[in-house]
């Protein structure tokens, strides 16, 4: 069975989130651990949770994945946004493994000028305050488009930060097939040897999650820009390759495309109807 689904707003709350999932026919969904461009949240009330987990059970759903906030930078040397980040990362990783979402990813971060190795190892100092190994839940790195001086457009960064850690053992790795293109590794013409490149550096065992997201950009542009599936440089017949490679078609997939649920509906619809499957 395919598990997918896309990223949904929880502006309504986290069970308004399923109900709206289950309505789009999907079976998975991603959403925003906290306030995407703040800094804050709100505790779910019991009722919204029991009927949240009921939701999920009822309709079989697929993994969850759980996004920081665009706003936290791990990697960065001002203390107070590193600070800031080390307390997002550790207080969500507890918040969503309580909440029993299966995966939580975020973006490794920008050294902002102190170097890829500096902004690395402040990256691995974050994780080790935020993971205790007694999770249920992983923390995913996010395979980035390496604009400005953003860490993890290449696998040996993603390597360095999980294997630097810890606790490697709770730390994943999310795919986001538009970052990968736009930082230089070919999914349109080569996607077997991308996925050998990934497996000798990080081991395909470690990829958790795919963000299914065509790309307005240019491969190796290393620009960040979300197409409509179908509408982009990496093409229809590209992602769908993606979602039916045996390696990784029983991972859960997640839209992150620009369109609302109703536009995430009909992308999930024509991937199905591509596939030749019901559900
Ligand atoms: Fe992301
Ligand atoms: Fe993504
Ligand atoms: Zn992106």
């Amino acid at each position: 069975m395919l598990t997918i689904g896309a990223h949904m707003s929880i502006a309504k709350g986290i069970a308004k989130a399923a109900e709206n999932v289950i309505e789009m026919q999907a079976n998975t969904m991603q959403i925003f651990s906290r306030n995407p461009r703040g800094s804050s949240y709100k505790d779910y009330s019991r009722a919204e949770v029991d009927k949240f987990q009921t939701l999920r059970k009822d309709h079989e759903f697929g993994a969850l994945l759980a996004h920081a906030p665009y706003t936290m930078n791990l990697a960065s040397p001002r203390p107070e946004t590193h600070e800031f980040a080390c307390t997002v990362i550790q207080e969500d990783t507890a918040r969503m493994d309580a909440l029993g979402v299966e995966n939580l990813v975020f973006h490794p971060g920008s050294h902002t000028g102190i170097g890829k190795e500096a902004g690395i190892r402040n990256i691995i100092a974050g994780l080790d305050q935020a993971i205790t190994g007694d999770e249920k839940i992983y923390v995913l790195l996010e395979t980035m488009t390496g604009k400005g001086t953003e860490i993890g457009d290449r696998f040996e960064e993603l390597k360095a930060i999980r294997e630097g850690a810890a606790h490697p053992e709770r730390i994943g790795i999310c795919l986001d097939t538009c970052h990968v293109f736009a930082a230089g590794y070919d999914i349109v013409h080569d996607l077997d040897g991308v996925l050998q490149e990934f497996d000798d550096i990080l081991g395909l065992e470690h990829l958790k999650a795919i963000h299914l997201n065509d790309s307005m950009m240019p491969f190796g542009s290393h620009k960040d820009r979300h197409a409509v599936l179908g509408e982009g440089e990496i093409g229809m017949d590209a992602l769908l390759a993606v979602v039916c490679h045996p390696v990784l078609s029983k991972l859960p997939f997640y839209l992150e495309t620009p369109l609302d649920d109703k536009g995430h509906a009909e992308e999930i619809k024509r991937i199905r109807e591509r596939m030749g499957k019901t559900r």
